[in-house]
Protein backbone atom coordinates (compact mmCIF):
# COMPACT_ATOMS: atom_id res chain seq x y z
CA UNK A 1 0.00 0.00 0.00
CA UNK A 2 1.58 3.61 -0.84
CA UNK A 3 0.24 6.87 1.01
CA UNK A 4 -0.59 10.58 0.66
CA UNK A 5 0.57 12.39 2.98
CA UNK A 6 -2.13 15.46 3.04
CA UNK A 7 -1.09 18.89 4.08
CA UNK A 8 -2.42 18.66 7.62
CA UNK A 9 0.39 15.44 8.14
CA UNK A 10 -2.16 12.78 7.85
CA UNK A 11 -1.68 9.81 5.92
CA UNK A 12 -4.38 8.90 3.04
CA UNK A 13 -4.27 5.53 1.31
CA UNK A 14 -3.25 5.86 -2.61
CA UNK A 15 -6.33 3.44 -3.12
CA UNK A 16 -9.61 2.61 -1.83
CA UNK A 17 -13.31 1.90 -2.92
CA UNK A 18 -16.32 4.16 -3.16
CA UNK A 19 -20.06 3.29 -3.46
CA UNK A 20 -21.85 5.48 -5.96
CA UNK A 21 -25.24 3.83 -7.16
CA UNK A 22 -24.94 1.24 -5.24
CA UNK A 23 -27.56 -0.11 -3.00
CA UNK A 24 -27.40 -0.52 0.70
CA UNK A 25 -27.18 -4.53 0.13
CA UNK A 26 -24.53 -3.88 -2.51
CA UNK A 27 -22.54 -1.19 -0.65
CA UNK A 28 -22.52 -3.66 2.40
CA UNK A 29 -21.43 -6.54 0.71
CA UNK A 30 -18.59 -4.54 -1.14
CA UNK A 31 -17.18 -2.52 1.66
CA UNK A 32 -17.19 -5.53 3.78
CA UNK A 33 -15.06 -7.85 0.68
CA UNK A 34 -13.34 -4.81 -0.03
CA UNK A 35 -11.84 -4.42 4.06
CA UNK A 36 -11.51 -8.30 4.16
CA UNK A 37 -8.92 -7.67 1.10
CA UNK A 38 -6.84 -5.00 2.94
CA UNK A 39 -8.66 -2.20 1.21
CA UNK A 40 -8.46 0.75 4.39
CA UNK A 41 -10.26 3.65 2.05
CA UNK A 42 -13.87 3.82 1.67
CA UNK A 43 -15.19 6.84 -0.32
CA UNK A 44 -19.45 6.87 0.36
CA UNK A 45 -21.69 10.31 0.56
CA UNK A 46 -24.70 11.58 1.59
CA UNK A 47 -26.69 11.68 -1.52
CA UNK A 48 -25.53 7.81 -2.17
CA UNK A 49 -27.77 7.06 0.03
CA UNK A 50 -25.83 3.83 1.53
CA UNK A 51 -24.08 5.67 4.28
CA UNK A 52 -25.87 3.37 7.53
CA UNK A 53 -24.62 -0.24 4.86
CA UNK A 54 -21.29 1.16 4.89
CA UNK A 55 -20.80 1.53 8.74
CA UNK A 56 -22.32 -1.67 8.94
CA UNK A 57 -19.85 -3.11 6.67
CA UNK A 58 -16.97 -1.75 8.66
CA UNK A 59 -18.10 -2.36 11.91
CA UNK A 60 -18.40 -6.82 9.96
CA UNK A 61 -15.10 -6.57 8.83
CA UNK A 62 -13.75 -6.66 12.68
CA UNK A 63 -11.33 -3.48 11.06
CA UNK A 64 -10.58 -1.56 13.69
CA UNK A 65 -12.14 1.79 13.23
CA UNK A 66 -8.56 3.78 13.07
CA UNK A 67 -7.05 1.30 10.43
CA UNK A 68 -9.91 2.71 8.40
CA UNK A 69 -9.73 6.18 6.37
CA UNK A 70 -13.58 7.01 5.73
CA UNK A 71 -14.70 9.65 3.52
CA UNK A 72 -17.90 10.88 3.01
CA UNK A 73 -19.65 13.78 1.63
CA UNK A 74 -22.04 16.41 2.29
CA UNK A 75 -24.99 17.27 -0.05
CA UNK A 76 -25.84 20.85 -0.90
CA UNK A 77 -29.45 20.50 0.62
CA UNK A 78 -28.03 20.12 4.18
CA UNK A 79 -24.82 22.59 4.09
CA UNK A 80 -26.63 25.04 6.40
CA UNK A 81 -28.14 22.75 8.71
CA UNK A 82 -25.83 22.68 11.87
CA UNK A 83 -26.83 18.92 12.14
CA UNK A 84 -25.48 18.03 9.17
CA UNK A 85 -22.03 16.87 10.56
CA UNK A 86 -23.29 14.47 13.53
CA UNK A 87 -26.38 13.21 11.44
CA UNK A 88 -23.53 11.49 9.05
CA UNK A 89 -21.92 10.44 11.60
CA UNK A 90 -24.89 9.13 13.10
CA UNK A 91 -25.81 7.38 9.81
CA UNK A 92 -22.40 5.92 9.43
CA UNK A 93 -22.14 4.79 12.94
CA UNK A 94 -18.83 6.64 14.17
CA UNK A 95 -17.77 9.61 16.14
CA UNK A 96 -15.78 10.67 13.24
CA UNK A 97 -14.63 10.60 9.64
CA UNK A 98 -11.03 11.06 8.25
CA UNK A 99 -12.12 13.17 5.26
CA UNK A 100 -15.27 15.29 4.78
CA UNK A 101 -16.07 16.59 1.30
CA UNK A 102 -18.49 19.35 0.20
CA UNK A 103 -20.46 16.96 -2.91
CA UNK A 104 -20.88 20.26 -5.05
CA UNK A 105 -20.39 23.70 -5.66
CA UNK A 106 -23.76 24.94 -4.86
CA UNK A 107 -24.13 29.13 -3.71
CA UNK A 108 -24.29 27.87 0.03
CA UNK A 109 -21.20 25.90 -0.29
CA UNK A 110 -19.36 28.38 2.36
CA UNK A 111 -22.35 27.87 4.73
CA UNK A 112 -21.06 24.25 4.38
CA UNK A 113 -17.21 24.63 5.14
CA UNK A 114 -17.73 26.81 7.55
CA UNK A 115 -19.90 23.82 9.10
CA UNK A 116 -17.38 21.50 8.36
CA UNK A 117 -14.62 23.48 9.81
CA UNK A 118 -16.65 24.07 13.09
CA UNK A 119 -16.66 19.79 12.78
CA UNK A 120 -12.76 19.66 12.33
CA UNK A 121 -12.16 21.86 15.38
CA UNK A 122 -14.22 19.53 17.72
CA UNK A 123 -12.54 16.30 16.51
CA UNK A 124 -15.36 15.19 14.49
CA UNK A 125 -13.74 15.46 10.96
CA UNK A 126 -10.43 14.54 10.16
CA UNK A 127 -9.53 16.85 6.71
CA UNK A 128 -11.24 18.98 4.15
CA UNK A 129 -12.52 18.25 0.91
CA UNK A 130 -13.99 20.11 -2.10
CA UNK A 131 -15.31 18.26 -4.68
CA UNK A 132 -16.57 19.33 -8.30
CA UNK A 133 -15.33 22.75 -7.98
CA UNK A 134 -13.17 22.65 -10.56
CA UNK A 135 -16.69 22.76 -12.70
CA UNK A 136 -16.38 26.46 -12.02
CA UNK A 137 -12.94 28.32 -13.13
CA UNK A 138 -11.40 29.89 -10.45
CA UNK A 139 -13.48 28.15 -7.61
CA UNK A 140 -10.78 25.92 -6.21
CA UNK A 141 -8.56 29.18 -5.88
CA UNK A 142 -11.25 30.97 -3.73
CA UNK A 143 -12.62 28.23 -1.43
CA UNK A 144 -8.27 28.23 -0.44
CA UNK A 145 -8.66 31.86 0.11
CA UNK A 146 -12.22 31.30 1.63
CA UNK A 147 -10.91 28.76 3.80
CA UNK A 148 -9.67 29.22 7.80
CA UNK A 149 -8.39 25.73 7.43
CA UNK A 150 -7.24 24.88 4.14
CA UNK A 151 -8.56 22.33 2.01
CA UNK A 152 -6.75 18.87 2.28
CA UNK A 153 -8.18 17.21 -1.42
CA UNK A 154 -10.45 17.92 -4.44
CA UNK A 155 -12.25 14.69 -5.43
CA UNK A 156 -13.00 15.53 -9.18
CA UNK A 157 -13.34 13.18 -12.86
CA UNK A 158 -10.01 11.97 -13.30
CA UNK A 159 -9.09 9.40 -16.08
CA UNK A 160 -6.24 8.95 -18.49
CA UNK A 161 -8.68 10.58 -21.21
CA UNK A 162 -9.20 13.86 -18.84
CA UNK A 163 -6.04 13.64 -16.88
CA UNK A 164 -6.67 17.06 -15.03
CA UNK A 165 -3.13 18.83 -15.84
CA UNK A 166 -3.99 22.39 -15.35
CA UNK A 167 -6.04 21.71 -12.05
CA UNK A 168 -2.90 19.77 -10.55
CA UNK A 169 -0.30 22.62 -11.33
CA UNK A 170 -2.39 24.71 -8.44
CA UNK A 171 -2.95 21.74 -6.14
CA UNK A 172 0.86 21.37 -6.12
CA UNK A 173 1.10 24.92 -5.16
CA UNK A 174 -1.14 24.23 -2.23
CA UNK A 175 -0.46 20.87 -1.15
CA UNK A 176 -3.51 19.41 -2.11
CA UNK A 177 -4.53 15.90 -2.99
CA UNK A 178 -6.52 14.66 -5.59
CA UNK A 179 -8.77 11.61 -5.81
CA UNK A 180 -10.21 10.72 -8.81
CA UNK A 181 -13.87 10.18 -9.82
CA UNK A 182 -13.99 7.79 -12.29
CA UNK A 183 -11.03 6.47 -12.44
CA UNK A 184 -11.91 3.90 -14.76
CA UNK A 185 -13.92 6.12 -16.97
CA UNK A 186 -16.76 4.60 -15.52
CA UNK A 187 -16.05 1.64 -17.01
CA UNK A 188 -15.72 2.96 -20.52
CA UNK A 189 -14.71 0.07 -22.74
CA UNK A 190 -13.28 2.40 -24.93
CA UNK A 191 -10.74 3.75 -22.31
CA UNK A 192 -10.14 0.23 -21.14
CA UNK A 193 -9.71 -1.32 -24.36
CA UNK A 194 -7.19 0.73 -25.24
CA UNK A 195 -4.12 -1.21 -27.23
CA UNK A 196 -1.61 0.95 -24.77
CA UNK A 197 -3.11 -0.83 -21.69
CA UNK A 198 -3.52 -4.16 -23.34
CA UNK A 199 -0.07 -4.15 -24.33
CA UNK A 200 1.63 -2.73 -20.79
CA UNK A 201 -1.18 -5.55 -19.17
CA UNK A 202 0.19 -8.48 -20.57
CA UNK A 203 3.71 -7.27 -19.49
CA UNK A 204 3.35 -6.84 -16.08
CA UNK A 205 0.83 -9.68 -15.89
CA UNK A 206 -1.77 -7.28 -14.92
CA UNK A 207 -5.63 -6.81 -16.11
CA UNK A 208 -5.83 -3.46 -18.29
CA UNK A 209 -8.30 -1.98 -15.22
CA UNK A 210 -4.63 -2.38 -12.90
CA UNK A 211 -2.65 -0.81 -15.47
CA UNK A 212 -5.06 2.88 -15.23
CA UNK A 213 -5.05 2.40 -11.58
CA UNK A 214 -1.39 1.85 -11.38
CA UNK A 215 -1.11 5.08 -13.59
CA UNK A 216 -3.20 6.99 -11.50
CA UNK A 217 -1.12 6.02 -8.69
CA UNK A 218 2.33 7.00 -10.12
CA UNK A 219 0.62 10.11 -10.95
CA UNK A 220 0.05 11.22 -7.74
CA UNK A 221 -3.74 10.64 -7.83
CA UNK A 222 -5.67 8.75 -5.16
CA UNK A 223 -8.41 6.26 -6.69
CA UNK A 224 -11.35 4.64 -5.31
CA UNK A 225 -12.95 2.71 -8.31
CA UNK A 226 -16.22 0.94 -7.81
CA UNK A 227 -16.99 -2.75 -8.12
CA UNK A 228 -19.20 -5.35 -7.06
CA UNK A 229 -17.28 -7.92 -8.66
CA UNK A 230 -15.55 -9.47 -5.96
CA UNK A 231 -12.65 -9.88 -7.77
CA UNK A 232 -12.01 -6.58 -9.78
CA UNK A 233 -12.47 -5.19 -5.93
CA UNK A 234 -9.34 -7.40 -5.15
CA UNK A 235 -7.62 -6.40 -8.01
CA UNK A 236 -8.04 -2.79 -7.83
CA UNK A 237 -6.26 -3.28 -4.68
CA UNK A 238 -3.73 -5.65 -6.22
CA UNK A 239 -1.45 -2.45 -7.84
CA UNK A 240 1.63 -1.68 -5.42
CA UNK A 241 3.36 -4.56 -7.09
CA UNK A 242 4.73 -3.32 -10.03
CA UNK A 243 6.14 0.08 -11.41
CA UNK A 244 5.19 1.75 -14.82
CA UNK A 245 8.32 3.23 -16.33
CA UNK A 246 8.55 7.06 -17.51
CA UNK A 247 8.46 5.99 -21.18
CA UNK A 248 5.07 4.12 -20.52
CA UNK A 249 3.42 6.91 -17.83
CA UNK A 250 4.22 9.39 -21.11
CA UNK A 251 2.89 7.10 -23.69
CA UNK A 252 -0.56 6.88 -21.73
CA UNK A 253 0.11 10.89 -21.31
CA UNK A 254 -0.32 10.75 -24.91
CA UNK A 255 -4.35 9.44 -24.58
CA UNK A 256 -5.44 12.91 -23.20
CA UNK A 257 -8.42 14.13 -24.74
CA UNK A 258 -9.74 16.45 -22.86
CA UNK A 259 -12.97 13.95 -22.40
CA UNK A 260 -15.29 14.27 -19.31
CA UNK A 261 -17.84 11.34 -19.38
CA UNK A 262 -20.28 13.96 -17.35
CA UNK A 263 -20.88 17.28 -18.12
CA UNK A 264 -22.83 18.82 -15.64
CA UNK A 265 -23.56 22.43 -16.41
CA UNK A 266 -23.72 25.68 -13.86
CA UNK A 267 -27.61 25.28 -14.00
CA UNK A 268 -27.74 21.43 -13.41
CA UNK A 269 -25.37 21.86 -10.36
CA UNK A 270 -27.18 25.30 -9.16
CA UNK A 271 -30.32 22.87 -8.90
CA UNK A 272 -28.62 20.07 -6.84
CA UNK A 273 -29.82 22.12 -3.83
CA UNK A 274 -33.36 21.35 -4.55
CA UNK A 275 -32.62 17.77 -4.22
CA UNK A 276 -32.52 16.02 -1.18
CA UNK A 277 -31.38 12.48 0.21
CA UNK A 278 -34.15 10.21 1.78
CA UNK A 279 -32.45 9.55 4.84
CA UNK A 280 -35.28 8.10 6.69
CA UNK A 281 -36.08 5.51 4.06
CA UNK A 282 -31.86 4.59 4.09
CA UNK A 283 -31.71 0.70 4.88
P1 LIG B 1 -15.21 3.89 -12.20
O1 LIG B 1 -14.39 4.67 -13.15
O2 LIG B 1 -14.61 3.45 -10.92
O3 LIG B 1 -15.74 2.65 -13.03
C1 LIG B 1 -16.58 1.69 -12.48
C2 LIG B 1 -16.94 0.70 -13.58
O4 LIG B 1 -15.78 -0.03 -13.94
C3 LIG B 1 -18.00 -0.28 -13.16
O5 LIG B 1 -18.84 -0.52 -14.28
C4 LIG B 1 -17.21 -1.54 -12.84
O6 LIG B 1 -17.94 -2.69 -13.09
C5 LIG B 1 -16.02 -1.43 -13.78
N1 LIG B 1 -14.83 -2.01 -13.13
C6 LIG B 1 -14.40 -1.81 -11.86
N2 LIG B 1 -13.26 -2.51 -11.63
C7 LIG B 1 -12.97 -3.15 -12.78
C8 LIG B 1 -11.93 -4.03 -13.16
N3 LIG B 1 -10.97 -4.39 -12.32
N4 LIG B 1 -11.94 -4.51 -14.44
C9 LIG B 1 -12.91 -4.16 -15.31
N5 LIG B 1 -13.93 -3.34 -15.01
C10 LIG B 1 -13.97 -2.83 -13.75
O7 LIG B 1 -16.55 4.74 -11.95
P2 LIG B 1 -17.53 4.88 -10.71
O8 LIG B 1 -17.64 3.60 -9.96
O9 LIG B 1 -18.77 5.49 -11.18
O10 LIG B 1 -16.78 5.95 -9.79
C11 LIG B 1 -15.90 5.57 -8.77
C12 LIG B 1 -16.22 6.33 -7.50
O11 LIG B 1 -16.01 7.73 -7.66
C13 LIG B 1 -17.70 6.26 -7.07
O12 LIG B 1 -18.07 5.04 -6.49
C14 LIG B 1 -17.77 7.41 -6.11
O13 LIG B 1 -17.23 7.04 -4.86
C15 LIG B 1 -16.87 8.44 -6.79
N6 LIG B 1 -17.63 9.44 -7.60
C16 LIG B 1 -17.72 10.72 -7.10
C17 LIG B 1 -18.40 11.69 -7.81
C18 LIG B 1 -18.49 13.08 -7.26
O14 LIG B 1 -19.31 13.88 -7.74
N7 LIG B 1 -17.69 13.44 -6.27
C19 LIG B 1 -18.99 11.38 -9.03
C20 LIG B 1 -18.89 10.08 -9.51
C21 LIG B 1 -18.20 9.11 -8.79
Amino acid sequence: MEFFTLNNGIKMPMAGIGVYTFTPDEAEAAVENALRDGVRLIDTANAYQNERATGRAIRKSGVKREDIFLVTKLWPSVYEDENAVDDTLRRLGTDYVDLLFLHQPTDNWQAGYRNIEKAVKAGKVRSIGISNFDVFPGLTESAVDFAEIKPQTVQVEAHPYYPQTELKKLLKKYGIGLMAWYPLGHGDKALIEEPVFRELAAKYGKSSAQIILRWHVESGNVVIPGSRNPRHIRDNFDIFDFALTDEEMEKIASLDKSLRYYNGTPEQIAGFKAWAPDFDAQK
